[in-house]
């Protein structure tokens, strides 16, 4: 791959920079085996970090991805996510042992809190806890948390925590002002969802322009760029092999540094906070 092919955890452990996403998948029959399709010759790429959540589908994206990695789980870096609301104590155990049923495996490689909630987080930190003295969990992390919420974090003990997946792509930079620094700091990677903005990235925009004097498409270059930041994975979501190939393609992708300086002209860096963004 021509960017660094990994990010590392703060402990040390190695996982791929480019993965795949799942939300959305699973919800529709006419699809389901193009979805197995695309999953599979992803981890056949390498591309295999694949997050998911209990949320996603009710429960109908894990079970499509337990079909889809039959004989490959070994292969891959699983990553999944707890609601906010079961993240108690006790719930975070039982939403886990759902979603390990669900996805066909005994264990998860990383298991996120999926949004800041109401519940004490020294509860949900105590049951990721519980789950990694088990073997249920290999790393835990968190989703959606600002640099406040990291705070709180680390006070209520979360220094365990192996990564903050968050909305960052060429298009919504925010993160890079004050939550990408702090978390670079401790050596925690991000990983980037919607790296390709959920599919809204502006039309005709300077994207479009290298993509065209390069030949490859516009989501090509917009992924190229994220993962040439460092200490950043991403988990683009692709619902047919050939976008899958193409995201693989974006990999070897190496920007020019008049490519982009042209992107930073046109996608600004943040001169100051900007709340994270959600989708
Ligand atoms: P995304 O990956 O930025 O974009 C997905 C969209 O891009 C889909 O419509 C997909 O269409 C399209 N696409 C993919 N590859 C393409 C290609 N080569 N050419 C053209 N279009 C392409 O958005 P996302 O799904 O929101 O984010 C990725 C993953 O991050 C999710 O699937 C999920 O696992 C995770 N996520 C996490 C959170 C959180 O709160 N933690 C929130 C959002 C997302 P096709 O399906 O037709 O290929």
């Amino acid at each position: 791959m021509g960017n660094e092919a990994y990010v590392t955890l703060p402990d040390g452990e190695r996982i791929a920079k480019l993965g795949q996403g799942t939300w959305e998948m699973g919800e529709r029959r006419a699809v389901r085996a193009a979805e197995i399709a695309a999953l599979r010759e992803g981890i056949e790429l390498g591309m295999n970090l694949i997050d998911t959540a209990e949320m996603y589908g009710d429960g109908a994206t894990e079970t499509l991805l337990g079909e889809a990695l039959a004989g490959l789980r070994d292969q891959v870096f699983l990553v999944s996510k707890v609601y906010p609301h079961n993240a108690s104590r006790r719930g975070v155990v039982a939403s886990c042992e759902a979603s390990l049923k669900r996805l066909k495996t005994d264990r998860l490689d990383l298991y996120l809190l999926h949004w800041p909630g109401g519940i004490a987080l020294e509860e949900t930190i105590e049951g990721f806890e519980a789950l990694h003295q088990a073997g249920k969990i290999r790393h835990w992390g968190v989703s959606n948390f600002d640099l406040d919420d990291m705070d709180a974090l680390v006070a209520a003990g979360g220094s365990a925590c192996a990564t903050n997946q968050v909305l960052y792509n060429v298009a919504r930079r925010g993160p890079e002002f004050d939550l990408l620094p702090w978390m670079c700091e401790r050596a925690m990677p991000a990983m980037a969802y919607s790296p390709i903005d959920h599919g809204r990235l502006p039309k005709r925009s300077v994207l479009d322009e290298i993509a065209a004097a390069r030949g490859v498409s516009t989501t090509s270059i917009a992924l190229a760029w994220v993962l040439a930041q460092p200490g950043v994975c991403a988990i683009p979501k692709a619902g047919s092999v050939e976008h899958v190939r193409e995201n693989r393609r974006a990999f070897d992708i190496e920007l020019t540094d008049a490519e982009r300086a042209a992107i930073d002209a046109y996608f600004k860096p943040p001169r100051s906070k900007r709340p994270l963004e959600m989708l």
